[in-house]
């Protein structure tokens, strides 16, 4: 088997993240890979979505929400010793946007964790899930036990 090149750690900032986290550390340690990390604000509904309410909300929000994020993965680079160039804050369906930011910079792991805030009702979290089933490279889910 040859070695992974490039490991992309996929975080959504939920309980046992850090569990996830420190397997992807181990791994491109251990095959002396890339490690870059992605956390994908989820799209919030726009304003006058046809629900009768006009929410008083939207871009500023998104901005608040963009920038706690932003911190937290700086947070996470720092322990982790990842540079801010192997960083990725993306916008959208955490799936799509983990699928292509590893096809467009040859991910040849995934590493994401088998749970998240979808709890453990699920086989496998929805969004790990939909990664396993669509991403083009290898899936490594870490498997979150309930405490
Ligand atoms: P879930 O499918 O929501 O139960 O989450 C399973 C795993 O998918 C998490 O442990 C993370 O590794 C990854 N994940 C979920 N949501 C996100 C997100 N918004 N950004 C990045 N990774 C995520």
């Amino acid at each position: 088997m040859e070695n992974y090149k490039h490991i992309l750690l996929a975080v959504d900032f939920y309980e046992h993240c850090e569990a996830v986290a420190n397997r992807a550390k181990d791994l491109a340690h251990r095959f002396q890979a890339k490690l870059s990390i992605i956390h994908v604000v989820d799209c919030l509904p726009m304003t006058e979505a046809g629900y009768g309410m006009d929410m008083p909300f939207n871009m500023d929000l998104t901005a608040e929400l963009m920038a706690a994020a932003k911190k937290k993965l700086a947070k996470l680079a720092e322990e982790l010793a990842v540079t801010e160039d192997k960083l990725w804050l993306e916008m959208g369906s955490p799936k799509t946007e983990i699928i292509r930011v590893a096809a467009e910079n040859k991910v040849d792991l995934i590493v994401v964790g088998s749970h998240g805030r979808h709890g453990l009702a699920l086989l496998l979290g929805s969004t790990a899930n939909g990664v396993l089933h669509h991403a083009a490279c290898d899936v490594l889910a870490v498997r979150l036990q309930e405490e």
